[in-house]
């Protein structure tokens, strides 16, 4: 085959894969405070930086192929607008004719400002700043960008991963941290993977207006099955096995437990897929748990984070399995260990 011909034919078979795609569009009105455009030097400047940060919205959902549609925000010019006064007041304000709102705040200067970031439900608008600060925060530099991608996530129905984490020195039953997995919704900075759980939370939401926290406590398998065996990975009957919550954004395991379970005889705890309870600000009682089981001075340890848990779900199965093999916690005398061989 001819370079020339070989060429046509992968342009003709890139065109049938990307006309496979839906296209999700979403209108985006954005309005910027007037000392913000001041500080980046006018309109045009202004207008030009969102055109270059929208591009790069559009680049971070689409350039990795990993969703099942293409994504599409588009901001409407006519509706562009420089406000003065409270930032706080223009996040609050109804955007009936726009999927989004975005407000853009590079400086924050009155201190009766609020945090940045997706105020989703009835608002459905991204707060675009930083905390309160005397001096210009640039909206449109490189960080910034990547954060507003990360509110765009939200935007789309996938909860902050980072709000699962724990720090092991904030874990009072053993010094063991979570951190999280690989993802824009993790820490986005410099970040360009959407992780699995990202993947299918957004596919899930499709082109429609969705709420987090429904989506979320939606998405629990029916069970989850922890099987604890010893160290030679035989099942262990009458392990204890104790489940900690870990409070959404606290970085902390809390030390009384959700429940307590007994393993039969096949070494096998059944919970069910909603053991993280139910709260009024997040849907989901808690979004990771930690998990302990022990017998006869063993110990094993595991968590339980949304993230690897309602994969589960979107795979189709009934259950999410763990296993945990317990080992001793005192370490062996070095002088009196022989390699086996
Ligand atoms: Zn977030």
């Amino acid at each position: 085959m001819k370079k020339t011909v070989l060429f046509a034919a992968i342009v003709m078979l890139l065109s049938a894969y990307a006309q496979a795609q839906p296209v999700y569009r979403f209108t985006v009105k954005v309005g910027i405070d007037k000392e913000s455009v001041q500080f980046i030097g006018g309109a045009d400047a202004v207008r030009a930086k969102i055109t270059d940060m929208f591009t790069k919205v559009n680049k971070a959902f689409n350039y990795t192929r990993q969703f099942d549609a293409v994504y599409d925000f588009v901001v409407d010019w006519d509706a562009f607008y420089i406000y003065e006064g409270l930032s706080t007041e223009e996040v609050h304000k109804p955007h009936p004719d726009h999927d989004y709102l975005v407000v853009i705040d590079g400086l924050k200067s009155d201190p009766k400002e609020v945090g940045g970031g997706w105020y989703g439900a009835d608002i459905q608008t991204i707060y675009h700043a930083r905390t309160h600060t005397d001096h210009f925060n640039d909206p449109f530099e490189k960080n910034a960008i990547d954060g507003i991608i990360h509110e765009f996530g939200h935007a789309r129905g996938m909860p902050d991963i980072y709000a699962m984490q724990v720090n092991a020195d904030r874990n009072p039953i053993a010094p063991v941290a979570c951190y999280g997995e690989r993802c824009i919704m993790n820490y986005p900075y410099g970040e360009t993977l959407w992780s699995d759980y990202a993947v299918n939370m957004i596919n899930l939401s499709k082109d429609k207006r969705i709420e987090i926290d429904e989506l979320v406590a939606a998405m629990c398998p029916e069970k989850i099955r922890i099987t604890v065996l010893d160290p030679a990975d035989a099942p262990v009957k009458d392990a204890k096995v104790t489940l900690y919550p870990v409070p959404w954004y606290s970085y902390s395991v809390s030390e009384t437990p959700l429940t307590e379970k007994v393993t039969d005889k096949k070494g096998l705890c059944e919970l069910p897929g909603d053991v993280y309870g139910k709260t009024e600000e997040f849907g989901l009682g808690c979004p990771n748990i930690f998990v302990k089981a022990e017998h006869d001075g063993l110990t094993a340890y595991g968590w339980l984070p949304l993230y690897e848990v309602q994969n589960a779900a979107f795979d189709g199965k009934e259950a999410y399995e763990m296993t945990l093999r317990l080992k001793a916690l005192t370490p062996s005398k070095p002088f009196e260990f022989k390699i086996n061989r």
